[in-house]
């Protein structure tokens, strides 16, 4: 049986959050441990809402770039512990390819409790695939760096459009980036009001349109947005 991605983590006893697509930059950047010189920040990445650019902080608008920043809000509302998912459209101005478009979905999970590591994200995620694949998905996990988290990972599944064989989706290589991921960085925790020595957390961040390419072998994520009927009529 194969669950729909919120039905899996509900079953694991996750919330399902939503919030704005309107952010800020205390959100997107300043809470996650962002540098304020951290090139994410440029105006090439990210969308800016007219006459807040030359602001700072809560003032200095945008369309969110990523989820992540609403992570802090979920636990400044909240508290911890905390099992939350929040899907959601994020923003980036960014070139078009056969793997990116500009504005595309994410799907993020975060566990905060007293003793979250590795292993606890590892089970995390084999459980989720698993769950929505159906069967037993190969993954890996390589050293990302993220600022929002230490250590990070990129976190990568086997390709099932071509079976591990290598296609165009995969770079050839028969493996498919589904989402960063990692264990939470305590400035985040700090800006989430948390003690980092009592608390501890494991985030991943999954490309929602990577993994249906996956689940449904479609070979170019543009043709989700393109309204192409004879493309669309097979997820009726
Ligand atoms: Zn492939």
């Amino acid at each position: 049986m194969c669950y729909d991605l919120n039905d899996a983590f509900l079953s694991l006893g996750f919330e399902v959050y939503s919030e704005d697509d309107i952010s800020s930059e205390k959100f997107a950047f300043d809470n996650l441990n962002f540098a304020p010189d951290h090139p994410a920040r440029a105006s090439m990445d990210t969308f800016w809402l007219d006459g807040t650019e030359e602001k700072r902080g809560n003032e200095r608008l945008c369309l969110r770039p990523h989820l992540t920043g609403g992570s802090v809000r979920y636990l400044l509302k909240h508290g911890a512990p905390a099992r939350f998912v929040y899907p959601g459209r994020v923003y980036r101005n960014e070139t078009t390819d056969a793997r990116h478009e500009r504005a595309f979905f994410q799907y993020e999970a975060l566990i905060v409790d007293h003793d979250i590591s590795f292993a606890s994200g590892k089970v995390m995620i084999q459980t989720i695939l698993e769950k929505v694949f159906g069967r037993k998905i190969n993954v890996r996990m390589r050293e990302g760096f993220f600022p929002f988290t230490e250590p990070g990972y990129e976190i990568d599944m086997e390709c099932l459009v071509c079976g591990g064989k290598g296609c165009r989706v995969c770079n050839h290589n028969g493996w498919i980036e589904v989402m960063p991921g990692g264990v939470i960085h305590p400035n985040v925790l700090r800006a989430a009001n948390l003690d980092p020595e009592e608390w501890t957390g494991f985030y991943i961040n999954i490309g929602l349109d990577r993994l249906v390419m996956m689940r449904y072998g479609v070979d170019d994520v543009r043709l989700f947005h393109s309204a192409d009927l004879r493309f669309l009529q097979q997820f009726r």
